[in-house]
């Protein structure tokens, strides 16, 4: 009899699906994430589609659902060491860094507030700082603060002493768990623009990446939700979209990111209801806005203020107090042009989290870093370890893939 329990490896949105779909039909499913907390990519954004609804009105439906459910065993802080077996009957070994805080959810925002703030904040994208007892969201699940032990100052040590939430001599444990079959939902990262040289990501300030600016957009980042200048905290009056930013090239991503251009469109109208005299511009080689989203474009461009031009953007240079200059090459006039703006997005790709590194599974991917195989073996790809998916089409893919590895196991 082939072993009933799933393995789901990633805690967000496609993650969180496949293992509630499974957990909610009787299986046992063990979810790891490699974060201190679920919700991955989406957890991030200020909006997503379709709905256009803040990230916690899915997420938080998403966790009272494992909340209630024993079937689920959630594992933050966690990844995998080994697999061994076979379909049907799979060991897989994981790794638990410690949390160093007591289980529960103590409020401990006074005492986080006590530490200060000095190592770059991954959750803010190096929009912020952020001290060594962090919670990234206020929805965050869990609702347990982490301590980063590593990060501790001998001052901050005294002023952890003898607090009855914080446990400092929390070890790494690792753990055992056997299952019929696997979901690999490993998720995407912001392709790393600093790789894109002549676009000014990393060199200057006001070009930024499209998921910093859902930081900047998002009620509870960095800037409390205003869209500001990094350079000044300024408010942009010119801002501009660079569509295809490493995407559909051959040097960077060789594929089309799916969701960057319906992401330049609902971050345009981000600036328009925050900025009414704000001017934006999208430079585009093809806006690709499928099926349903189609109506979404004919929204958002019927704004007069918003302006789409068929153009590859070439360069990007530092202007006068602060402003980017882009050099364009309309590929409908044929001309090259320069034009400034006071603040630059670059609409960069995904890229699958595989793309260079490995898991300790046995599971082909393509050159791109996407999972291409391994259902022959009981193991399930889900959400963008796949393919450029957006958060709909994740969730359906988890819910897809948790399904097959049912069917795996029952057999
Ligand atoms: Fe380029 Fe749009 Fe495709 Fe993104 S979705 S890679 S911006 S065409």
């Amino acid at each position: 009899m082939p072993n009933t329990s799933v393995l789901v490896v990633g805690g967000g949105f496609s993650g969180i699906t496949a293992a509630l779909e499974a957990a909610e039909l009787g299986h046992e499913v063990y979810l790891v994430e490699k974060t201190p907390f679920l919700g991955g990519r989406v957890a991030q954004l200020n909006k997503y589609f379709p709905k256009l609804c803040p990230p916690s009105c899915g997420l938080e439906i998403q966790f009272q659902r494992i909340k209630k459910n024993k079937n689920v065993k959630v594992f933050t802080l966690a990844e995998l060491v080994s697999v061994s077996g076979q379909k049907g009957d799979y060991t897989a070994k994981i790794r638990i860094r410690p949390r160093h805080t007591a289980p529960g959810s103590a409020d401990l925002s006074e005492l986080a507030g006590e530490l200060p703030a000095r190592a770059d904040n991954a959750f803010e994208l190096g929009l912020a700082k952020r001290g060594p007892l962090h919670l990234d969201m206020p929805f965050a699940f869990p609702a347990r603060y982490v301590l980063e032990k590593d990060e501790l100052r001998a001052a901050d040590l005294e002023t952890l002493e003898d607090n009855e939430f914080i446990d400092l001599e929390e070890t790494e444990k690792e753990i055992e768990v056997c299952v019929g079959s696997i979901v690999v939902a490993t998720g995407w990262k912001p392709y790393d623009v600093t790789r894109l040289t002549n676009l000014g990501a990393g060199a200057l300030d006001n070009c930024i990446t499209n998921m910093q600016l859902e930081r900047l957009a998002s009620p509870c980042g960095p800037t409390g939700g205003q869209i500001l200048r990094p350079s000044d905290g300024a408010a942009p009056k010119r801002v501009a979209f660079v569509q295809c930013a490493g995407s559909r090239d051959e040097n960077h991503l060789n594929f089309c990111s799916y969701i960057c251009c319906m992401a330049s469109l609902k971050q345009a109208t981000y600036v328009r209801e925050q900025y009414p005299d704000a001017q934006v511009t999208i430079f585009y080689i093809d806006l690709r806005t499928p099926d349903r989203y189609q109506k979404f474009r004919a929204r958002v461009l019927a704004d007069e203020n918003i302006r789409t031009v068929k153009g590859k953007v070439a360069a990007a240079a530092q202007g006068e107090g602060g402003q980017v200059v882009l050099t364009v090459e309309d590929a409908v006039a044929g001309t090259k042009s320069h034009e400034t703006f006071d603040l630059v997005v670059l609409a960069t790709g995904m890229q699958p989290t595989l793309s260079g590194e490995r898991l300790p599974i046995d599971v082909p991917v393509d050159e791109d870093g996407f999972i291409v195989g391994g259902e022959d073996k009981g193991i399930f790809a889900a959400g963008c370890a796949k393919k450029p998916l957006d958060v709909m089409k994740s969730a359906q893919s988890g819910t897809g893939a948790a399904m097959k590895a049912i069917e795996t196991v029952r057999r």
